[in-house]
């Protein structure tokens, strides 16, 4: 099993892998840089170059890197959607030096500009960063899938695919994935608890289930359709344990990574990935 959770950041590439180890994961996910936004600390190479070899000795991987949240491409001013432009851009040329990780973004807020404005607002940067890029990144650009708070984008499965569409019918060679929140979907209006065999049926015929890449293993303050986001330690919320005991043995999930992003420290999540681990069949 792939597991593992969020991580600060803070003291490196190594120091997050070590700590992976240390309590029981074998993947992790990170901020590139704060998560509210602003410059990246300079890579270290001798920290990338230790990290890649403690990985491949430890079976660590793959690495999840995620966008601050506060990155907007479907912004209304000109200002927001450059500095998404440029934080995406630049997060992609940094994450060469780590080939084979995962990026994962929010597609953004429309903020009343309406979906289909938003939508095509996203796909366009996508498709300006792939072809400033020159060629395919080695890095697998992952959309979340979102609760719906607020003017998010994302919520539905065919919002996904149509940014998919429209991207990589510009951006040659590019194929774009996907991350499931668990708690995101079910505030989102899928039932994954009540039909969790439904729903990837219906994200497989939209999406194509090929395109799922990772799932954020969260579950959720709310009831099913609340568009609210608020993630829960797993087996405390509204998803509860069974769910995610279903989750982790579904055919179509279980070799994708899960990451943790629940309320814990690092204690607590040393016992949740345990707790994960546990429900495998
Ligand atoms: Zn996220």
């Amino acid at each position: 099993m792939k597991v593992g959770c969020h991580l600060s950041s803070s003291g490196g590439y190594l120091a997050m892998a070590q700590t992976a180890v240390s309590i029981g994961a074998n993947v992790f996910q990170f901020f590139t840089r704060n998560p509210r936004g602003g410059a990246a600390k300079p890579i270290d190479a001798n920290d990338v170059a230790a990290f890649i070899e403690y990985a491949s000795a430890n079976g660590i991987g793959p690495i999840l890197a995620h966008a601050p949240y506060t990155l907007n491409a479907a912004g209304a001013e000109p200002r927001v959607r450059e500095f998404a432009e440029a934080t995406m851009a630049d997060d992609l040329v940094r994450l060469e030096r780590t080939p084979g990780a995962m990026y994962n973004f929010h597609p953004g807020s429309h903020v009343g500009q309406g979906a289909e404005a938003g939508i095509r607002l996203i796909s366009d940067m996508l498709a300006r960063i792939f072809d400033a890029f020159g060629r395919a990144p080695s890095t697998t650009v992952l959309l979340e899938t979102m609760a719906g708070k607020g003017s998010e984008i994302g919520r539905t499965f065919e919002e996904l695919a149509d940014i998919i569409e429209k991207t990589e019918s510009r951006a040659k060679g590019v194929k774009l994935g996907v991350c499931l929140d668990t708690c995101h979907v079910w505030d989102g209006g899928y039932d994954i608890v009540g039909d969790l065999g439904g729903v990837l049926d219906e994200f497989d015929r939209v999406v194509g289930i090929g395109r799922l890449k990772a799932v954020h293993t969260n579950d959720s303050m709310n009831v099913l359709g609340a568009h609210k986001d608020r993630h829960e330690k797993i087996g405390k919320g509204k998803i509860g344990l069974e769910a995610f005991r279903r989750i982790v043995n579904e055919p179509r999930l279980r070799s994708l990574p899960f990451y943790l992003e629940t309320p814990c420290d690092l204690q607590g999540y040393k016992e949740e990935i345990e707790l994960l681990k546990s429900l495998v069949a």
